[in-house]
């Protein structure tokens, strides 16, 4: 087995956990996170906590509670599935080439040049013959983790886009809580699924990863190889589109440290090679498309606490 690097950013063995799957709102009860959650109309405030101030409380139910940004300068603090988010602000949620889905969520916040670039990227893509983003989740408002999926998305340099073309009208607010986004992985999970990926499902993933600012792109394993198999001469954006799991229904774009956040912990720079090779034949070995039970239950990780993350992550969470 191979080591690769997770959107948590953390290296991993093989078939580790299922990383970045879209989740359900924050204001909703827990549960298993799968890309096609339903958000709701009515989004409910989390109860109080009981002993916020306990050291054992997870750090995720603490920024779960954040309904607005920390008023400070912008600035990423920490590692990508590590840290939080100073200053954020929210995309709008509808741009004249964007729209954001799942509002009750509320996780529309990034940094500044993520929000910057998602505008950039949407405006770009249009020229490909991509209609517009539909954009899911980015970061809480004052980022942290999130009590349902993502490892990552932690400090507002991650965003999720639907693998679906945003419609020539406005969302109803209805329809961005229920509409699903669409499969473009064959069943047999070898290959995309022609009847539904067009030249411009690659030329949006291509624009976003041509940009400067692109440190990372997830994408499903059969998306990488149709990516690979197109590309033609020009492969060196190729390197930042990486295979991870639950990425059939959309694709996760992660910029680089901003120049104003000297906390920000960055990842690796990709590796030359365009990642089309051994890499990525792995994906598709019985072992990864047919994964085995493991004969043991895995423990869950212990939630993070706010001693695990970065010190100034407390005055971001504390901040009026
Ligand atoms: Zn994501």
């Amino acid at each position: 087995m191979m080591t690769m690097t997770a959107p948590s950013g953390a290296p991993v063995r093989g078939i580790a956990a299922c990383g970045a799957a879209l989740a359900l709102a924050a204001w909703l009860a827990p549960s298993g996170a799968i890309a096609q959650d339903k958000g709701t109309l009515n989004p409910q405030p989390l109860p109080p906590l009981a002993k916020p101030d306990d050291p054992a409380t997870a750090a995720k139910e603490l920024f779960a509670r954040k309904a607005a940004p920390a008023p400070l300068q912008a600035r990423t603090i920490g590692f990508y599935s590590k840290g939080c988010l100073a200053g954020a602000v929210a995309l709008p949620i509808n741009g004249p080439t964007w729209q954001v889905m799942r509002l009750s969520r509320n996780r529309n916040w990034g940094h500044p040049k993520l929000i910057e670039f998602l505008e950039r990227l949407s405006a770009q893509a249009l020229k490909t013959g991509w209609h517009g983003l539909l954009v899911g989740d980015i970061s809480q408002p004052r980022g942290g983790p999130m009590l349902t999926g993502h490892a990552s998305h932690q400090v507002g340099l991650d965003a999720d886009i639907w693998l679906t073309p945003m419609p020539d009208r406005e969302l109803t607010r209805k329809e961005r809580e229920e509409i699903s986004a669409t499969m473009v992985v064959a069943e047999d999970r070898r290959d995309i699924d022609p009847q539904v990926w067009t030249p411009a499902h690659a030329a949006v993933i291509r624009t976003a990863a041509k940009d400067p600012e692109v440190a990372r792109i997830f994408v499903n394993a059969a998306i990488k190889k149709a990516l690979c198999r197109d590309a033609g001469n020009d492969r060196r954006w190729l390197g930042k589109v990486r295979p991870w799991w639950g990425h059939d229904y959309h694709f996760h774009v992660r910029i680089n440290c901003p120049a104003d956040s000297p906390d920000c912990a960055p990842q690796p720079p990709p590796e030359a090679d365009d990642g089309c090779g051994k890499d990525l034949d792995y994906w598709f070995t019985e072992a990864v498309l047919h994964p085995k039970p493991s004969p043991v239950p895995t423990k869950p990780k212990p939630p993070l606490k706010m001693a695990d993350l970065p010190a100034a992550c407390r005055q971001v969470l504390l901040a009026p």
